[in-house]
């Protein structure tokens, strides 16, 4: 064992999707699939069994509505999370419209980067996986 070989840190990176962009999540994961694989990836429940389809691992939480958002807001707020990837549906209604609220006024509120579409999830991701 090299124990002067230093330890990457991996960064932390939480995916979630909308029923309506479950779709676009899943493509824009392929486009991304060599970035991501260099993270620990965390998802909602149904986002997250469509995310390990992609071949990615990923740790599943609670469905949206049952719950998951919540856990990842929570997450957020012990700053356990580099950055959300989170593909909103805005012509949906969603039963759990305050868990998703909260997730994004804690991203707020620590500072960690949300992307709410592919576009800025697309900045977001060669943001903060640049050389610094
Ligand atoms: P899901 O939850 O991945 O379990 O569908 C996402 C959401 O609706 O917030």
């Amino acid at each position: 064992m090299n124990l002067n070989k230093k330890t990457a840190y991996k960064k932390t990176i939480a995916l979630i999707a909308h029923d309506g962009k479950k779709a676009e999540m899943v493509a824009f994961i392929k486009d991304h699939l060599a970035i991501l694989r260099g993270a620990n990836l965390i998802a909602t429940g149904t986002t997250g069994n469509h995310v390990k389809k992609t071949g990615l691992k990923v740790t599943t939480k609670l469905s949206g509505p049952l719950g998951g958002d919540a856990e990842i807001a929570a997450l957020a707020a012990r700053k356990k999370i580099d950055a959300i990837i989170f593909f909103r549906d805005p012509l949906g209604k969603h039963p759990h419209e305050p868990d998703i609220q909260m997730l994004m006024r804690l991203s707020d509120l620590h500072n960690i980067p949300l992307a709410t579409n592919p576009a800025t999830a697309y900045y977001l991701l060669r943001g903060i996986f640049s050389p610094s």
